[in-house]
C-alpha cells in the first residue's frame, strides 16, 4: 500500500460514529518527507468543511506561530489525532468536543501507518489529547510541554500548548502562552533538522500487508 492508497482508504472510514456526521475526513497535509510532524486534536468546523487541518481560528494562530518560529507550513506535515470532527449534537447544533477514547483508538488505524510512511524525526503534539495519545496517557501539558520524550513513532516527541487554548487565555496583558508555542515549534524544528542530518531515515515507499 502507498501513502496515497492509505489516504484514499481513510476517506471511506466507518470505524467509529464520527463518520455519521462528518462532511470530510481530514487526513493531513504538507510534506510527507518532513522530519517534523505536527499532530493536533481533531478537525473543527472549518476543517470539516474544507478537509484541511488547522484552517480555522486556531489554525490561523498556528500559522502565525510557525511564521514567527521561521518554519514554512509547506515544509512540515500537519495532521490530527482523529481525522473526523468530534462534536456534541444534543442541542441540534454541533458543539465541538474532545474526541472520546474509543474514537482516538479507532483512528490509530490511520495515524500509525501514516506516521510509518513519514517516519519523522520529531513529532510535535499540539495539545494534551495528542500528547496523551502519542507520548503517555498521564501527560500533563502545563508541566511537561517543551520537554523531549521517547516515542514509538519518531526519534523523539515534544508537546506544546494548543492554539485554541491560547486563544481562550489571551488578553491585552497576557499572550496566553503564544510565545511558548513559538518557542516549542522552533525547538522541535531545530531538533528535527539536526536529527535528519545525522540519521537520514530509510524512506518507506510502500507498506506490506496493512489491510
Ligand atoms: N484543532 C485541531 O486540533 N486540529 C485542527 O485541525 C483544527 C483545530
Amino acid at each position: 500500500m502507498t501513502f496515497e492508497e492509505l489516504r484514499q482508504a481513510a476517506m471511506g472510514c466507518l470505524a467509529c460514529d464520527l463518520a455519521n456526521r462528518r462532511t470530510n475526513v481530514v487526513f493531513g497535509e504538507g510534506n510527507p518527507q518532513s522530519p517534523l510532524v505536527l499532530i493536533g486534536e481533531g478537525p473543527g468546523e472549518n476543517e470539516d468543511q474544507t478537509g484541511r487541518p488547522f484552517v480555522g481560528r486556531a489554525g490561523q494562530l498556528l500559522d502565525k506561530a510557525l511564521a514567527e518560529a521561521g518554519v514554512r507550513r509547506e515544509e512540515i506535515y500537519i495532521t490530527n489525532t482523529v481525522k473526523c470532527r468530534a462534536a456534541d449534537w444534543s442541542t441540534g447544533r454541533p458543539v465541538n468536543r474532545a474526541p472520546l477514547e474509543e474514537e482516538v483508538a479507532a483512528c490509530r488505524r490511520w495515524l500509525v501507518p501514516q506516521l510509518g510512511f513519514i517516519s519523522p524525526q520529531v513529532i510535535l503534539c499540539i495539545g494534551a489529547p495528542s500528547a496523551k495519545n502519542l507520548i503517555k496517557k498521564s501527560f500533563q501539558i502545563t508541566k511537561e510541554r517543551g520537554k523531549y520524550f521517547p516515542c514509538e513513532y519518531a526519534r523523539t516527541a515534544i508537546a506544546t500548548l494548543h492554539p485554541a487554548y491560547i486563544l481562550r487565555q489571551q488578553s491585552q496583558a497576557n499572550d496566553g502562552g503564544f510565545s511558548l508555542l513559538v518557542q516549542d515549534i522552533a525547538r522541535a524544528w531545530e531538533a528535527a533538522q539536526r536529527l535528519a542530518e545525522k540519521n537520514p531515515p530509510p524512506r518507506v515507499v510502500e507498506q506490506e500487508g496493512l489491510f
